[in-house]
């Protein structure tokens, strides 16, 4: 390719509204360009990263046993209904009213494929000589992020790689999502990707049953907990806590109970203001309502809820934290006034453990306006309270215990760019996928469905792979390998020089592009670095007196010389070995 032939709108300066590094540098090296919020067209350049992604992660599901097909990226809106799911993505779902013959029809633009595919499947599957299967597609989906920001990080419209599988038994189940869990550690080490498998809420099968990829970033969304030391990594939904050992509760310092006027103090931070505490000292009170029923759920109060692990110890399906009626009913007082004291007379009391080691608690009264002050959970006959249960009820928080070894916990900042999970057969249920088996019964296919984000690939590598000068491509990705740059673009010798090396390149296989743009040296080389293609080539009058080209790794601070001939099959090996390295491009940052 020859720069002036293609379209690479390259920037100075940052553009408006764009925040973190992988929208600025995908802005400015002209990969991507915005049309409105959320979405984005791909440029040349862009577009060929996108491709390489798009590539490996094709030959990594092949490999893998996946067989790619191609869904219609519209859906009536019917099967969603099935599904109850019209309802469960809200205002994300992307719907439209289309005019047919005098009739109106409803349809949907995907966000995933579980509906359609299951339908498929219960339409052409009947035999369990038919399972297992797995089939995948790469195509666009439409989700309606309410604030879709940081780049093609959350975009409305973005490409998924979205594979199904399907079985007759869980042990069929568990083999092919080894074999997709693997696939895509190696699509995420081809592509460069610091990334970790984390345990993810597992839903229906429950254990081991999900895993997001995460790669570690700053700029993450997604909180996970990491133990450096043993390695454990879950996301703050999923992860449990050690147990730590109990410090001894110093009962002489207990103080009695005094109830205060707290005018105007409903929030944590209110409190702790109005009162000078540290939000340790406060014992907070949520009012839940548990499949319909309340519960009150205490928490230490620089401490947060963790709605799946109050679920499963309380043994509900439904938990949605109460309306202001129900708590004024429950509590006797508004928003912002719950206390346990008197509580637990009325309705359960689950606390988690850190709160029964504060000493002397704030906690509200049940009173307008009111909290009392040193609450102790563990002193009895004295108007305190006891718990129903105390159990883990809440996120962790950084140097928690590590659930397996012990150790601190690390919470990191992490972008989710992959997902495998072991449906079971919520969709085969509510759309009627079944299979004849062996025995001549009917049974219900059991699924698995594993989500790549292609999109999310390229901008989490810029994301972790850039510096002060612009974008730093790992071979397999970049848009282009090489860059070869003729100094002099009206010097024949150098431009027949330049043309018959990207000749020669190209027929081993590499991708060049030249900049044949008549620009300053100045100019070529901080759009290269820019762009951050892995090999630049100068050609230069003082090099080609001696019949040397200047190579320099993007990442390497020092150029060297090359001899011009067998220049061609010299750069292709060095760029193969990088390719199949990578290693610099996979440390976590
Ligand atoms: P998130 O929690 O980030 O919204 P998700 O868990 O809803 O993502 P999945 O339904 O698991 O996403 O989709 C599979 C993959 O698709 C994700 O792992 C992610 O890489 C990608 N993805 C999801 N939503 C978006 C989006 N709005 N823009 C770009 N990629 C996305
Ligand atoms: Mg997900």
């Amino acid at each position: 390719m020859y720069w002036s032939k293609s379209l690479i709108p390259t920037m100075k300066e940052t553009p408006d509204g764009a925040e973190i590094p992988s929208h600025i540098l995908m802005l400015r090296a002209g990969l991507i360009a915005q049309i409105m919020a959320g979405a984005y067209s791909y440029l040349p350049l862009g577009l060929r990263s996108l491709h390489k992604a798009t590539q490996i992660v094709r030959e990594e599901m092949n490999r893998a046993g996946a067989v790619e097909l191609l869904m219609s990226a519209m859906c009536p809106i019917s099967l969603y209904e099935q599904t109850h799911r019209v309802e469960a993505f809200g205002n994300v779902l992307v719907k439209a009213t289309l005019p047919r013959g005098g009739k109106n029809v409803p349809i949907v633009f995907c966000p995933t494929h579980e509906e359609m595919i299951t339908d498929l499947v219960a339409r052409f599957v009947s035999s369990y000589r038919q399972l297992p299967v797995t089939l995948y597609q790469i195509q666009t989906k439409f989700r309606n992020e309410e604030r879709p920001r940081f780049g093609v990080l959350r975009t409305s419209e973005f490409i998924m790689k979205d594979a199904y599988s399907f079985h007759t038994t869980l042990e069929s189940l568990n083999e092919t999502y080894k074999k997709m869990y693997d696939a895509y550690g190696k699509i995420f080490t081809r592509c460069g990707l610091p990334f970790l498998p984390v345990e993810a809420e597992s839903g229906p099968i429950g254990g081991d049953a999900s895993h997001e990829f995460m790669i570690l970033s700053k700029n993450g969304e997604d909180k996970i907990v990491h133990c450096e030391a043993c390695g454990y990594a879950a996301n703050t939904e999923k992860a449990e806590i050690g147990p730590t050992a109990a410090e001894p509760i110093d009962t002489a310092a207990f103080k009695d109970i005094t109830a205060l006027d707290t005018p105007g103090a409903h929030t944590i931070e209110q409190v702790c203001k109005f009162l000078k505490a540290k939000p340790t000292r406060l014992i907070k009170t949520l009012i839940y309502l548990a499949d319909g029923q309340p519960i009150a759920v205490l928490l230490r109060g620089d401490h947060d809820a963790n709605e799946n692990k109050i679920r499963k110890s309380v043994g509900v399906g439904g938990l949605e934290l109460a309306d202001p009626d129900t708590i004024q009913r429950v509590t006797g007082a508004p928003v912002g006034f719950a206390g346990p004291v008197g509580m637990a007379q009325k309705i359960p009391v689950y606390a988690d453990h850190q709160v029964m080691g504060v000493v002397n608690a704030i906690t509200g009264a049940n009173e307008d306006e009111k909290h009392l002050v040193n609450v102790n959970p563990v002193r009895a006959g004295k108007g305190d309270w006891t718990p129903d249960k105390v159990d883990d009820f809440r996120n962790a928080v950084e140097g928690d215990a590590c659930p397996r070894c012990g150790k601190p916990l690390r919470i990191r900042e992490a972008i989710e760019v992959g997902h495998v999970f072991k449906l079971g057969t919520k969709y085969s249920d509510s759309l009627n996928a079944k299979f004849l088996d062996a025995d001549e019964t009917q049974k219900t296919i059991i699924m698995g469905c594993y989500g790549i984000g292609v999109n999310r690939i390229i901008a989490g590598l810029v994301e972790t792979s850039f510096d002060e000068a612009g974008i730093v491509w790992p071979v397999n990705l970049a848009p282009y390998e090489v860059v070869v740059c003729p100094m002099k673009v009206d010097d024949e010798k150098m431009m027949t020089l330049a043309q018959t090396l990207h000749d020669d390149l190209e027929s081993r296989g590499i991708d060049c592009i030249v900049d044949d743009r008549d620009q300053r040296a100045g100019v070529k080389f901080k759009d290269a670095d820019l762009i951050g293609f892995p090999l630049r080539i100068v050609i230069g009058e003082k090099g080609l007196a001696e019949n040397k080209l200047e190579l320099k790794w993007r990442w390497e601070k020092q150029s060297e010389m090359l001899a011009v001939d067998g220049a061609a099959e010299k750069i292709a090996d060095l760029l193969n070995k990088e390719r199949a390295s990578g290693e610099r491009f996979r440390k976590s940052k």
